[in-house]
């Protein structure tokens, strides 16, 4: 196992509770660092990039609808194994099904309003941490 890095985003209806402390602590408590962190309103043109993969989803257009209805918090997170531990930290992508202790079942409203992304591969974690953070907005 190495360090990687991974792409986080505390997504609309997290910040909206001000939630974004309580998330990061248990980012932080799994032993990922926020090396690079923001707070954005993203636009409908990034945020359509951004879930491009999922474009042919039902749910596509409510996803971009939401992901830019708040303000979000962009984040690179550090650590041994990141991306895995970020995805265990996370939860499963419904809060119904998430496990104990997870943000996703502590805080997540719903399968759409489930309060965090993360990169579900270090190759996609890259691509994502590019779209939004250069390497000097990143100090380990
Ligand atoms: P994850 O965020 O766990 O990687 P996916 O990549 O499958 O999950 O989906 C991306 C995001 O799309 C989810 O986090 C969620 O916000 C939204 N989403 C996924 N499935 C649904 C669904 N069935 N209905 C509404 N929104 C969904
Ligand atoms: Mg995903």
């Amino acid at each position: 196992m190495a360090i990687q890095r991974t792409f986080s985003i505390i997504k609309p209806d997290a910040t909206k509770r001000n939630l974004t402390g309580a998330i990061n602590a248990k980012f932080e408590a799994a032993g990922l660092r926020i090396v690079g962190q923001r707070r954005i309103q993203m636009t409908r043109q990034q945020a359509e990039k951004f879930y491009e993969v999922h474009a042919e989803r039902p749910f596509y257009g409510e996803l971009v609808d939401f992901m830019i209805s708040e303000p979000v918090v962009v984040q690179v997170l550090e650590g041994e194994d990141a991306v895995a531990k970020h995805r265990d930290v996370m939860g499963a992508t419904n809060p119904a099904e998430a496990a104990e202790g997870t943000v996703r079942k502590e805080f997540a409203l719903s399968i759409g309003e489930n309060s965090v992304h993360g990169s579900d591969s270090e190759e996609n974690a890259k691509i994502e941490i590019a779209q939004f953070f250069t390497e000097d907005q990143i100090v380990g």
